[in-house]
């Protein structure tokens, strides 16, 4: 079973993260290139029933966690129709997405109600003046209301967790590590400190990486040990506690400590190109195949050759620093 997404290091995909659309409501200088980034039409973007049949394919084939991502996936006006689509079909265990939030408030019941059981809350700063400065828009308010809603909604907890990504950058918000933490204390969110990667256009530098390891003895200075928690070979963060805290704390360290070994992880972007690595330039259009009229069994076939060819890991930061690849908006993350 599942013999089509393993690929020949014997890595099991089981987990699709799908684009919804290019465009976002923030500019976050970490993700796009100051001029933005030229956008493709709306006719490029697959279709709701193009998301659909991959997503059923893609499921028939062993997958079991689907996250939707963007650009922001809440702007594309259908984003709660294709969610509550996706949330009917079998085999689905996990069904996540990664938001600003800046429009998630009003659509949280819907979501919730559509089955969405994981949800993850881009926010890098607890200051508002900052979180201009980085997401080169306002909005901080709303992000916050919008975490306190889904709080209240039910999420916080193993089944529905609530999880806020921080991308941690030297001399931009590493000074707000501790109060990330503090956060944690009586608010039961797993906030995860991502390591700052390269991509095209983002003004990436080795010196803005603030490393797994330093973050966590920053974390360690002020609250003392942590508590490791348990985790899975796939998970891309490692997860831990201040013990006594309601909430819990992850790093996720792609460029220092590289987790390509365990990685289940497969993408489609907005425009319905085909990923198998994040950080691999490669990539081959499920959307054209199937507007020329390509059947299932020939998608498996072309989806089945990609995943035979992923790379054992990604090339290493310096390399990847000079590697042509999409911007993170237009890959998701
Ligand atoms: N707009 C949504 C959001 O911000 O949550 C979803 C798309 S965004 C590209 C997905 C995730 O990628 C966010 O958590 C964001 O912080 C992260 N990200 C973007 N650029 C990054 C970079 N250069 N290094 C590390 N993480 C990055
Ligand atoms: Fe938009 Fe998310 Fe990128 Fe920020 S990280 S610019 S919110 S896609």
């Amino acid at each position: 079973m599942n013999s089509l997404l393993t690929d020949s290091f014997g890595r099991r995909h089981t987990y699709l993260r799908i684009g919804l659309t290019e465009r976002c409501n923030l500019r976050c200088t970490y993700c796009m290139p100051a001029e933005g980034v030229p956008l493709k039409p709306k006719a490029a973007r697959l279709t709701a029933d193009e998301i659909e049949r991959l997503v059923r394919l893609f499921l028939a084939e062993g997958v079991n966690k689907i996250r939707l991502t963007g650009g922001e996936p809440l702007v594309r006006k259908e984003a709660v129709e294709i969610i509550q689509r996706i949330g009917r079909l079998d085999g689905l265990q996990e069904l996540a997405i990664t938001t600003n939030a800046i429009l998630l408030e009003d659509r949280l019941p819907a979501l919730k109600a559509a089955g969405l059981t994981h949800l993850n809350i881009s926010l890098d700063t607890l200051r508002p003046e900052r979180f201009k400065q980085i997401a080169r828009r306002g909005g901080f308010e709303v992000v916050l209301s919008a975490i306190d809603a889904a709080l209240a909604s039910g999420y916080g907890t193993s089944e529905w967790p609530l999880k806020v990504n921080a991308v941690v950058m030297r001399g931009v918000n590493d000074d707000e590590l501790t109060d990330f933490v503090a956060w944690t204390r009586d608010t039961p969110i797993e906030v995860r400190f991502i390591e700052y990667m390269p991509f095209d256009g983002n003004g990436w530098a080795d010196a803005a990486l603030v490393p797994l390891a330093e973050m966590r003895e920053r974390v360690e200075d002020k609250f003392g040990p942590l508590d490791a928690l348990p985790g899975q070979p796939e998970d891309t963060a490692t997860t831990f506690r201040v013990p006594g805290f309601a909430g819990s704390v992850g790093f996720i360290a792609s460029m220092t400590v590289p987790f390509c070994a365990g990685c289940n992880r497969l993408r489609i972007t907005a425009d319905g190109s085909f990923k198998v690595c994040l950080f691999g330039p490669k990539e081959v259009s499920l959307r054209d195949l199937m507007r020329n009229g390509a059947g299932d069994d020939e998608l498996r076939g072309v989806i089945g050759v990609a995943v035979n060819g992923k790379k054992a890991a990604h090339a290493g930061m310096d390399v990847l620093a000079r590697t042509q690849n999409r911007p993170m908006i237009l890959i998701g993350g």
